[in-house]
């Protein structure tokens, strides 16, 4: 009756997602004052905050302590949280359409690019997504194996995610210890026989894509040094442009003071190189054996942009592991437009587009990484997403609604339709419960926290502890 007389008078909005980007798009819709809106939060795992918890490295607690912000957006009057619910499987997007006024996509880019090289699905070739989430605890990753017993790996790629990988395999494992790292990964990283990471960027210094305090933080580790070659750091004539960005300007002095650097005397060494694209990969017997490179030299497009040409100099460097760090990728959900080419959910300001990117779909909205494409950072994903919840205003107060919503209230709740079909869901209380015992089992080994890993875990000691939901 309450769910009834509810529906009346609040615009009812499913946020499929649970990272910075839905959560952002949940406060958004909560805190203003315009109507009165319900946002009912999913997510596949029965863990909110997506990258913050699977993406961010486990030694950056900081930028994860990000969550509260989300948590207290859970304690907003009008907000739920469907957990281990996930959409094309579990829920239908017609079942969301039944139930809701406005549909809001935050699914991120789940899967990543690849390097399209001959050899690159080899054992000991692995995308940079799975090795994260391996250490993460992420519960599609944390089976994954990481053979760490060769003396070389190689990281194709210069964004965030390629220094965070970097890092986490170069960093001493006892500083690792006292983060929220999985603990079959801390175990496999104390095994680690890696001692040289090369870092590959197919342009130059000028064009990295990572960030100045990234790479300064890569060049600060106490036991590995940082080298960067002499030749390779200097500034050409197509990049010049770039290197009047700050940013870019902050990378390029950093790189070049590291030249006078020379090796170092530390145990392991972190080989930043630029101008070089992986060409090939190449194993036998099961086992990676090298990573064929090719120079490149630089010359400008016609959009003014530096773009890598191949030299035909090629150089082949000796490593049992190869990390593809060469960007994220959306994947598409049944029932929902997705741009193929893009990987992106077609859209206009937020407002989701036919797949043929010609009629909107009403009622239908998308934030974040399935929005724009996998950039930026968690903070970019705050004014990204209140820019959709302010077309979704408009269109509610306009009266622009996708479907027939006048029979609402006739029809059963979520957590009912959810029971009904026999679907598990984690509500916000359940996940404060694991919350709570992933500290409580954290403080105990001197970690931040030991998360969970296995859905089935989670599930088993909720039903334990408090009963189905
Ligand atoms: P990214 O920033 O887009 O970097 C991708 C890298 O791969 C670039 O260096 C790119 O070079 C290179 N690349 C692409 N295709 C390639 C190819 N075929 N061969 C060789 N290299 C290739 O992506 P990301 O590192 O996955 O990061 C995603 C987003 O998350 C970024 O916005 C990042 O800042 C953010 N993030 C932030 C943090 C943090 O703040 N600590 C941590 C992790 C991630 P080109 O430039 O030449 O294309």
């Amino acid at each position: 009756m309450a769910d009834e007389e509810s529906s009346r008078k609040f615009l009812r909005v499913a946020v499929v997602g649970s990272g910075p980007s839905g959560f952002y798009a949940a406060e958004a819709l909560l805190k203003q004052k315009e109507i009165g809106v319900q946002v009912d939060l999913f997510d596949r795992l029965p863990t909110p905050y997506g990258l913050v918890r699977g993406g961010v490295a486990p030694d950056h607690q900081k930028i994860k302590a990000v969550a509260v912000v989300y948590e207290k957006t859970a304690q907003l009057p009008g907000f739920r949280f469907f957990g281990n619910i996930k959409l094309g499987e579990d829920l239908q997007v017609s079942d969301l359409k039944m139930r809701y006024h406005q549909i809001v996509y935050a699914v991120g880019a789940e899967t990543d690019r690849k390097m399209g090289i001959p050899g690159e699905d080899s054992p000991g070739s692995h995308s940079a997504t799975a090795f994260v989430g391996w250490y993460n605890g992420h519960p599609d990753y944390r089976d994954q194996k990481f053979d760490l017993s060769s003396d070389s790996a190689a990281i194709v790629g210069v964004g965030n995610v390629a220094i965070d990988v970097a890092r986490i395999l170069a960093e001493d494992p006892e500083i690792l210890a006292k983060t929220d790292i999985a603990d079959y990964a801390l175990e496999a990283l104390r095994r680690s026989k890696i001692r040289t990471i090369y870092l590959l960027g197919r342009r130059g210094p000028a064009q990295a894509a990572y960030s100045p305090a990234e790479i300064k933080e890569l060049g600060s580790l106490g036991v590995a040094d940082l080298v960067v070659r002499e030749d390779e750091a200097r500034l050409d004539d197509a990049s010049k442009t770039d290197y009047l960005d700050p940013e870019n300007k902050k990378n390029v002095d950093y790189v070049q003071g590291l030249t006078k650097m020379g090796e170092g005397n530390k145990p392991k060494k972190i080989r930043l190189r630029f101008c070089v694209s992986p060409v090939e990969i190449t194993a036998s017997g099961g086992k990676l054996h090298a990573l064929k490179i090719e120079r490149n030299r630089l010359t400008v497009d016609e959009n003014g942009r530096a773009k890598p040409i191949g030299t035909g100099q090629f150089e082949t460097l000796p490593v049992g592991l190869v990390f593809r760090s060469v960007g994220y990728r959306g994947a598409p959900i049944p029932g929902v437009p997705f741009d193929l080419k893009s990987g992106k959910i077609p859209n206009q300001e937020g407002r989701v587009l036919s797949a043929d990117s010609k009629s909107p779909c009403v009622g239908e909205y998308v934030v974040g990484w399935a929005k724009r494409g996998p950039s930026g950072l968690i903070g970019t994903n705050r004014a990204d997403s209140v820019a959709t919840v302010k077309c979704m205003l408009e269109d509610a107060l306009a009266g622009k609604f996708g479907w027939e919503t006048a029979s609402f209230d006739q029809r059963s709740s979520m957590d009912e339709f959810l029971r009904q079909n026999r679907r598990r869901f984690v509500s916000f209380s359940d996940w404060k419960k694991l919350d709570q015992i992933e500290i409580e089992e954290g403080k105990k080994k001197g970690k931040a926290r030991e998360k969970f890993s296995r859905v089935s875990d989670m599930l088993g000691i909720l039903d334990s502890t408090v009963g189905t939901a």
